[in-house]
This record gives structure tokens, sequence and C-alpha cells, in this order.
């Protein structure tokens, strides 16, 4: 069985539903499972939503009203009038609607989940619909029974071993007649509680499906040929890789690349599973296989540019040296606030970290860090990482631009830039 991904741009519109449907044909003989991600901007506008009933905002209506007139507006180009569709996604919607007559009694993260997670909710019922309608026998499942997770709003911890247990017991007899199609980034509490498993999640999603079904490959679809060495909206010369190793394409995540979600990786490398990201626009193409190699040689070098960067100089209050108590006192407040180092460096006088902007949580660490050090602080930056630079590459990508930090190992060159 294969397990293939689609993202919001691939289901943008009602053009790109079809393309989705005629992707899914070509694989008519095999066995298939798609995960799908909300339409569009429809994340980013449920966010709004969340945000708006939480602070209980004036254009709350207005923004739910904006996200549901762009889904009938697909659904109608899809779609005859009294199509079942338009009911199973009014039910979802009207929940939301119950939802916002009530003053907010939760905290935020719970309830961004529960309003956030009905992008997903909808997008598949309206891919469920077009593919029957397109006479491919399809199969709607409600992903928060498979995916479980604890009850880390926003970031759902997956439990894989009792997500597995129940995947391998449904899925595989429903895949012998039917294409199933579920949501991405969305998990389910043992309480029945909607989860997210954090932006971009979908990746994730597939590749635990994969893993747990033992796939022959997953696929991610996107509006990319491949995965290439650079971002092209940031950038004209880019490369495609036709393959990538697993751990290149963790490093190249990790630093930053949004190309795979930095989650998705680790569970297909463990089981072996090819993971293949190839143009919803041109399902012919090869794309890139990234799999287990043991040896690649890496000839154009690899930039991601990470934004909206935090960087950090934090020194003892009485001008002492930086010591391992110092050291040990600053991660232990990095931990406490689940705030990732993305780059850090330390000197005599000074211990340095790039972070990213999280919402509430910075203010947070920068008070507890002040209560024994002295802080210093610049936003707003980038992070740049060059994998496999020759010396020269260096320059071309900080002219013009203010260095605050930089380092360089033998594979990696990373700077903080302003
Ligand atoms: N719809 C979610 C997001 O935009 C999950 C995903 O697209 O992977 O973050
Ligand atoms: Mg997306």
């Amino acid at each position: 069985m294969k397990v293939f991904k689609f993202g919001g741009a691939s289901v943008k519109d009602a053009a790109g539903v079809i393309n989705l449907a005629n992707i899914v044909k070509k694989f008519s003989g095999e066995h298939l499972l798609v995960v799908v991600s909300a339409m569009g901007k429809t994340t980013n506008a449920l966010e709004k939503l969340a945000r708006a009933y939480f602070d209980q905002g004036d254009d709350m209506h207005d923004i739910f009203e904006e996200i549901k007139q762009y889904h009938y507006q697909i659904m109608h180009e899809l779609f005859a009038e009294g199509h079942p569709v338009f009911n199973e996604v009014n039910n979802t919607f009207v929940e939301i609607d119950w939802m916002l007559e009530d003053e907010p009694q939760d905290h935020f993260d719970f309830i961004y989940d529960q309003i956030v997670s009905i992008g997903e909710l909808v997008s598949t019922r309206i891919v469920d619909a077009c593919l029957n309608q397109e006479d491919i026998k399809s199969r709607w499942i409600d992903v928060r029974s498979y995916i479980h997770t604890d009850n880390t709003y926003r970031a759902g911890q997956v439990n894989m071993e009792k997500s597995c247990a129940d995947i391998q017991q449904d899925i595989p007899a429903l895949l012998e007649k039917h294409v199933v199609v579920t949501q991405g980034f969305l998990g389910g509490t043992s309480e029945n509680f909607t989860t997210t498993l954090g932006r971009e999640g979908s990746d994730y999603t597939a590749a635990i499906f994969a893993a747990c079904l033992k796939a022959e490959s997953a696929t991610i679809w996107k509006d990319v040929p491949g995965v290439l060495n650079a971002d092209p909206k940031l950038f004209s010369d880019t490369v495609k890789f036709d393959e990538l190793s697993y751990n290149e394409a963790i490093e190249m995540t990790y630093y930053g690349a949004t190309v795979i979600h930095p989650k998705t990786i680790k569970p297909l490398q463990n089981a072996g599973i090819p993971l293949l990201v190839k143009p919803f626009g041109d399902a012919n193409a090869p794309g890139t296989v990234i799999r287990e190699m043991e040896y690649q040689k890496i000839t154009k070098p690899i930039v991601i540019v990470k934004p909206n960067q935090i960087l950090f100089s934090i020194s003892a209050k009485d001008y002492s040296f930086i010591t391992e108590n110092h050291l040990s006192d600053i991660f232990g407040l990095f931990a406490q606030n689940h705030i990732a180092i993305n780059t850090m460096q330390t000197s005599a006088l000074s211990f340095s970290a790039c972070i990213d902007t999280y919402d509430n949580r910075f203010e947070v660490l920068l008070s507890g860090l002040q209560k024994d050090f002295k802080v210093r602080y610049n936003t707003g930056l980038q992070l740049i990482t060059i994998r496999h630079y020759q010396t020269g590459d260096i320059q071309s990508f900080t002219s013009g631009k203010t260095v605050l930090l930089e380092q360089f190992s033998r594979n990696t060159a990373q700077m903080v830039v302003k």
C-alpha cells in the first residue's frame, strides 16, 4: 500500500480537488490511504478565529463567515445542490457556531485545537465526496480515533504503540475496497478531545500511517518539483535533489527547511520506508526520493533561512565568568519553557542562544533569565544555515547584512543576521 499526503496548497480550490482525484485515479490498482490538510490558508484563518473568540473580539463572526463562504464556494463548483456533503460540512461548522455563542471557559491551547481542527474535518469531507463522485470508491475516516495523543494541546504527543495497534486493526480491511481519506494534523486524547500535532503536522500524520501499515512508500504532493537546495521563494538558481538521505533530510528540516515537517522522517527511517516529495502539478515527474543512503556527495550547498529569530546574550550580573552552574541554570529555564535553541555559543563572559519567536513563552523565559542574569536580546533576525558550504559561499549570503553570530563546522555554516 501507499500513503499520499496533500497539503493545503494542493486543495486550495475546486481545480485542486479535481487534480487530487486525477492523481488518485492514476493509482487505481493500488491500496491507498490519503491524508489531507486544511484547504489553502484555512488553518491561518482558523487560528485568527480561535484568537478572536478567546479575546471576544467583534470580528469573530466575520472571520468565521469568510471561512465558511470559502468552503461553500469550492463545494458549489464541485457538487450539485442537495449533495449530502453540504450537510456534513454544515454539521461541522455548526459545532463551532455553538461554541462561539458562549464565552470561552477553557485555556487557549485547548480552544485552539477544538476550533482549528475543523479545517481538516471539512477538507476531507469535500475530498472524499469528490473522489466518490469521480467513481473512486473512497471512505472517510475520523483520524482522531486512530492517532492517539496525550493532552498537550497544540503539540499533541503521539502514543505510537496505541495508534499503530488501532491502525493495524481496522485500516487494512478498509483498504481492500476503498481509498481511505483522512485528516492530517489532528489527534484525539483518551477523553475524546481533539488535539493538533503542531503546524504543518500533516506530513507527520502521513508518516505515522505509512510506518504502522508498513507502506511501500509515503508521498508528499507539493507545489514544488521536489526537495530543492534552497527555498525558491528566496533564491532563483535552485536545484532539485533526485534523491536525498534520511539524515540529510532530517538535518535540513532541523535547521528550518519547511518542505517537510521535522517529525516526518524518523518514523519512516525506522521502518525503512522511502519518502517521495512530488509536484502535484505533474504526477509523472520523479520528484525527490528520500531514503537510506550510506553516503551522499552533495555538490551544491543547501541553504536554509529561518526567519523571526531572537538572539539572546546572557551574562552574569557581576560580570563573572559564565560557569557550568550558570549554564545549567540557563538550560533549565529553556527546558522549563519548552524553548528549543537553534544555535548557541559561549564565551568567557556571555552565553548566546538563538531561538524562534514564540508567542508568550519568550516573555516568561526572559523574566526568568533576568532574575539572575543580565540579558540583552535582538528580535526579527534570520538564521542562515549553509550545509556543504564552500568558503566562497558565505559572503554572498551575508553581504549587506549585519552578522551578529557565526559558527562553522566542517559541514555546516550558521549565521545569525539582521
Ligand atoms: N493545516 C495544518 C497547517 O496548516 C496542517 C498542515 O497543513 O500540515 O499547519
Ligand atoms: Mg499546510
